[in-house]
């Protein structure tokens, strides 16, 4: 069966979370467990304009990216919100939150020193 493009924008909008419930959003984190509070505070900065839904957030070359689903007149605010977790993520470990500094050793990754060689 084929999606029309209707279901699958149908399909996104049941995916996604407007409403802050980091239940429901934290399936979405496909990041270390030390971005994770960075990303429950921007799934509720999310919940406080209208129609933004957050649907995931994954990692590239070391820093975050995030997919969401929003048609309003809002974009640099969301843009801002998006801004602001990305730069927290670069100076958080990835994998305890802790201080630390982008990385690179088999791939480019923010650990503290403790988490330096973790894998
Ligand atoms: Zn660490």
């Amino acid at each position: 069966m084929v999606m029309t493009k209707e279901q699958m924008e149908e399909r996104r909008r049941q995916l996604a979370v407007y409403d802050g419930d980091l239940e429901h959003a934290r399936p979405g984190y496909n990041v270390g467990e030390g971005w994770y509070a960075i990303l429950d505070d921007l799934v509720r900065e999310f919940a406080e304009i209208d129609d933004l839904g957050f649907l995931s957030a994954h990692e590239k070359w070391g820093h975050l990216r995030v997919s969401y689903l929003y048609s309003g007149d809002r974009k640099e605010d969301v843009e801002v919100i998006v801004k602001h977790a990305a730069d927290r993520c670069l100076v958080s470990c990835w994998y305890c939150g802790e201080p630390g500094q982008l990385k690179q050793e088999r791939w480019w990754r923010v650990r503290c020193d403790e988490h330096w060689s973790a894998t």
